[in-house]
């Protein structure tokens, strides 16, 4: 079955090996992150819908887990804001009602996190991961680009009350774009902030693929290191993604499997190989295929030649 809403599973930096769920087309979003590995947001909104069917969402996800995969997490992420989706909550229910044994994990940028419709939405996952990268309302504008009517103040609110509301884990996320909120003030703002809103987890992260502005960088592991020491408590860096031996070879479904992740952020060779676990030489093959067929394009970035879709 070609699944239009499933994609991976992924061998995940964070998260290890994760089937994701994609409930809203690219690229839809609360936010224009300048940062942001699907590109520029094109449609930049805060009204939540039903973007994709959720019954259709549903059926895939039952097709696939019911053959019961290997699987650390099913994860909501992928071309914008999951939360986005007026039907995300349907979703997770059906997972842990029909599925108890898989852990759900939401990603989020937290915008709507205000919403006590949404809070309800996200109550039976295991475990969110909002991002947060700036509270200072200027910073926050220009890192994140939100829809108009959203500010910083508000999101650390929705932030702070979900926290308090939801029993299961919260890793919150800090992407550190040099030159931007990676001052000693902005860093100390955050710490105050994050110790009111209190996650189980901090997780600080940089720039690993293009994204959306050419001209941002990502930061040095020694700056990482010094910011993750400054928020101090369990804040860690995010590493490398787990081993590609954890997943099964799917030779059959390669060119299916190679669109549907380079659609949602451009990869590596190198990343391709350590998030599907297949072989070089068959990625390899494919991706010269897909590029003469004109359907992805390739550029050289500092971290080695990226494939994105075209
Ligand atoms: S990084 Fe996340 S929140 Fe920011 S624009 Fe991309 S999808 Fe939206």
């Amino acid at each position: 079955m070609a699944y239009r809403y499933l994609f991976g599973p992924v061998c995940s930096r964070r998260l290890g090996v994760s089937l994701g769920i994609d409930l809203v087309p690219l690229k839809t979003c609360t936010f224009n992150c300048i940062y942001c590995e699907c590109g520029r947001t094109t449609r930049l909104i805060g009204e939540r819908h039903e973007y994709v069917p959720t019954g259709q969402v549903i059926a895939e996800v039952d097709e696939y887990l019911a053959r019961a995969p290997d699987l650390d997490y099913v994860t909501f992420a992928g071309s914008g804001e999951p939360t986005l989706h007026s039907g995300i909550g349907e979703i997770i229910s059906f997972i842990k009602d029909r599925y108890p044994r898989y852990r759900v994990a939401v990603l989020t940028n937290g915008a709507l996190l205000g919403d006590p419709d949404v809070r309800a939405a996200l109550m039976r996952a295991d475990l969110v991961v909002p991002s947060l990268d700036a509270v200072s309302e200027e910073i926050f504008q220009e890192i994140n680009r939100p829809c108009p009517g959203i500010t910083a103040g508000e999101v650390v609110e929705g932030l702070t009350t979900f926290a308090r509301e939801f029993t299961g884990e919260i890793w919150l996320e800090v992407f550190i774009v040099p030159g931007q909120n990676d001052t000693e003030e902005e860093i100390l703002r955050l710490k105050s902030v994050i110790a009111a809103i209190g996650p189980d987890h901090v997780q600080v992260n940089t720039l690993d693929r293009p994204g959306a502005e050419i001209w941002v960088r990502p930061a040095s592991s020694l700056a990482l290191e010094r910011i993750a020491s400054t928020l101090g408590g369990s804040t860690e860096v995010i590493g490398e993604a787990c081993s590609s031996q954890a997943l099964p070879q799917k030779a059959a479904e390669v060119t299916d499997l190679l669109l549907a992740t380079i659609r949602r952020r451009p990869c590596t060779i190198n990343d391709l190989i350590s998030t599907l676990g297949l072989r070089p030489a068959e990625i390899s093959k494919c991706l010269r295929v897909l590029e003469a067929e004109g359907r992805i394009e390739s550029v050289r970035e500092r971290r080695g030649i990226f494939y994105r879709a075209v």
